[in-house]
């Protein structure tokens, strides 16, 4: 286990800055995710607390000792990545005692320990196997039991699940969580995938252009996103400019009306504001089926089936210049409903504590 804390990281490549200024505090025993769309730095970020990239300026400091210029091979670290790096003409359970071996462990200890790690990724029958005869998945744990089989203190895994279909994935998140939890060390993980995040961590860091944007729980990542762009990336896709009244309703216009909405806007009342509408948080109503007085009446313009949820493009009958997207249950919907097919018209309401509000800055 290891307390990791990243103090005012900068790195360039030429003139791009490719981490900036970033600060970063990760107890011991955390499972902490770096989240965010490709080139925003996540994997730089884990190479400055791998010690593969030397920052330009920061510090690196792990159980509050200054490692920013140890060597890799003195940070007690276990690495993982998406492409494995198996050894092919070695075996499973040499491929696991390559390293203890270099690092000078007897070849019965490696050989035990190889054993026990393999043991941990439910690959116990697999030792004299040769990686090109196991699956996708079966590798990716070859490749997990080797980082922790030198017991590190902190877990890196760089994308280590994007090759694997999505059921394995699944499943192998899960594997990664509970053996992490179950051998106590700290994680970092990176991916741009927000499902793998919110399943996997204690914490978030949502990174933008080499910053950390809002890090914090799941699920305040997901429902309170602090900033617009970590809203989008979280899968908020209905955003506008929007005005908030006295009276504390939301307003946005179009080109020939303005929808209102009830919202917990009272510290922005007379401001103008972005406002985000998760799809997710909306509650569709038939006509004459109680909606609450703020419901927007819409045309349903698309309809797309995606399994568990069916997607809605619907169109405000007084504003039919602005789009919004809705998702609803496929299962337990009020047969009122009916099919939900294009053409229809729904009442659509997002509750007021749902509404996203973000000052103009
Ligand atoms: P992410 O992991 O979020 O996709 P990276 O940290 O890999 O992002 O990269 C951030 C930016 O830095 C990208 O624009 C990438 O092209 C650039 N970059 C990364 N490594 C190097 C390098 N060794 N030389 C030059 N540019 C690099």
């Amino acid at each position: 286990m290891a307390d990791i804390e990243l103090r005012n990281i900068s790195k360039s490549y030429g003139s791009t800055r490719v981490i900036d200024c970033l600060n970063l505090s990760i107890r011991s025993g955390e499972f902490v995710t770096l989240l965010g769309p490709s080139g925003c730095g996540k994997s730089t970020t884990l190479k400055a607390i791998a010690g593969l990239v030397q920052p330009d300026i920061g510090t690196v400091l792990v159980d509050g000792k200054d490692v920013t210029s140890l060597p890799v091979n003195q940070r007690n670290i276990g690495m993982v990545f998406q492409s494995l790096a198996l050894f092919p003409h070695l075996t499973v359970g040499e491929n696991i005692m390559f390293g203890l071996l270099r690092r000078g462990a007897s070849k019965a200890e490696a050989k035990r320990r190889a054993a026990s790690a393999l043991d941990l990724v439910r690959l116990s029958d697999f030792f004299h196997r040769n990686p090109s005869q196991l699956s996708g998945g079966q590798q990716q744990r070859v490749a997990l039991a080797r980082a922790f089989v030198s017991k590190p203190a902190m877990m890196l895994l760089d994308e280590p699940l994007s090759a694997l279909d999505r059921k394995l994935r699944e499943d192998m998140q899960i594997e990664i969580r509970q053996l992490t939890r179950q051998l106590g060390v700290t994680a970092i993980f990176v991916t741009h995938d927000q499902h793998e995040a919110i399943v996997m961590s204690d914490r978030i860091a949502v990174m933008n252009l080499g910053r950390i944007e809002q890090i914090d729980r799941p699920e305040a990542i997901f429902e309170r996103p602090r900033t617009p762009f970590v809203a989008h990336f979280v899968g908020v896709s209905n955003f506008f400019e929007g005005y908030v009244t006295e009276s504390g309703f939301v307003e946005i216009k179009g080109g020939s009306g303005s929808i209102k909405l009830k919202a917990h806007g009272d510290n922005l009342c007379g401001t103008n504001v972005r406002v985000g509408l998760r799809p997710e948080t909306a509650i569709v109503y038939s006509e004459g089926d109680g909606a609450p007085g703020d419901a927007i009446l819409c045309g349903v313009t698309d309809a797309v089936y995606q399994g568990a949820q069916l997607s809605l493009d619907l169109v405000p009958v007084n504003t039919p210049d602005l789009c919004l997207r809705a998702k609803v249950p496929t299962a337990n919907r009020p047969q009122s409903l009916g099919r939900l097919a294009r053409g229809q018209k729904v009442l659509v309401h997002w509750p007021a504590e749902s509404i996203l509000l973000y000052p103009n800055s």
